[in-house]
């Protein structure tokens, strides 16, 4: 396993995207192998004994982390998506924002009963992403294994938002 700090590939932007708000932008991990395939192998090397059957993420940076994930572990991909996307069947769940609302939308038959689900975002902020997610999966009768970020905001505590479900993250500020 690599030693790369993740930090030295987290990018601060202040005032990004309104006045007031520092952004911190993984695309230096994403733009370096070492350090993109560092994240995927901590997170592989954390959840490839859980027995996990499917890992769902929201879009869209959700994706960039829970798909190879689901690859090197062994399970399937889950996407949960703005509306009108998805094709088949699907369950929505409304969630408040800063300003106004937005809505997830999660395929009924995306996962079966029973199933061990492990969430994968890039960042925990507020929760409010994650907790939709989890409100999406209220329908199915899974078993939640984990909530999984590379980055971990724990000033605005996320976690609080998610709890009783765990919350990992690779790199915390
Ligand atoms: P939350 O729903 O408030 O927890 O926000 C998390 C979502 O917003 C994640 O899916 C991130 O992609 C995005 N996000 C919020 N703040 C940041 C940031 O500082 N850097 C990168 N993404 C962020």
């Amino acid at each position: 396993m690599s030693d790369i700090d993740l930090k030295d590939y987290i990018r601060d932007i202040p005032d990004f995207p309104k006045p007031g708000i520092l952004f911190r932008d993984i695309t230096p991990v994403l733009s370096s192998p070492a350090a993109f395939q560092a994240c995927i192998d901590r997170l592989a090397e954390r959840y490839a004994d859980r027995k996990i059957d499917a890992i769902v993420a929201a879009e869209a940076r959700g994706f960039i982390f829970g798909a190879p994930l689901a690859l090197k572990i062994g399970a399937a991909f889950v996407p949960v998506r703005k509306p009108g996307k998805l094709p088949s069947k699907t369950h929505s769940h409304v969630y408040d924002l800063e300003y106004g609302s937005d809505t997830l939308e999660i395929h009924s038959d995306a996962v079966l009963p029973g199933q061990r689900v492990l969430i994968v975002d890039d960042l925990l902020a507020t929760g409010g992403t994650v907790e939709a997610c989890l409100k999406l999966l209220e329908h199915f009768s899974v078993e939640i294994v984990e909530c999984a970020f590379c980055i971990h905001l724990r000033g605005l505590e996320g976690e609080k938002k998610l709890a009783p479900h765990s919350v990992y993250s690779l790199v915390e500020y």
